[in-house]
């Protein structure tokens, strides 16, 4: 049986796919069998993973462009409702 070792190299070219859900079994397999044994990998990992929910939420964003312009019409005719209140200052003598 024939193991497959990782290395570092590979882990950065291959954690989008790994990210995406795309690896073959046996690769993913061997993917976090180097993460087992690397830190700096998972770092990296870790970090890529964030920038890629930041990507995609951008790409959701670029999509809903009028939602901002729906919102502030929203607040706009959303009138304040705190009534003038007076406080009347008595002086009790
Ligand atoms: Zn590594």
């Amino acid at each position: 049986m024939r193991r497959e070792i990782l290395v570092c190299q590979q882990i950065v070219d291959l954690v989008t796919e790994f990210l995406e859900g795309a690896l073959a079994e046996a690769e993913r397999e061997a993917f976090e069998e180097h993460l087992a044994t690397c830190p700096d990998c998972v770092a990296h990992v870790g970090q890529m993973r964030i920038t890629q929910r930041l990507t995609a939420q951008l790409r959701h964003g670029a999509a809903g462009d009028g939602l901002r312009g729906r919102l502030l019409d929203a607040f706009r005719s959303r009138r304040s409702p705190w009534p003038g209140r007076h406080t009347g200052d008595t002086e009790a003598g």
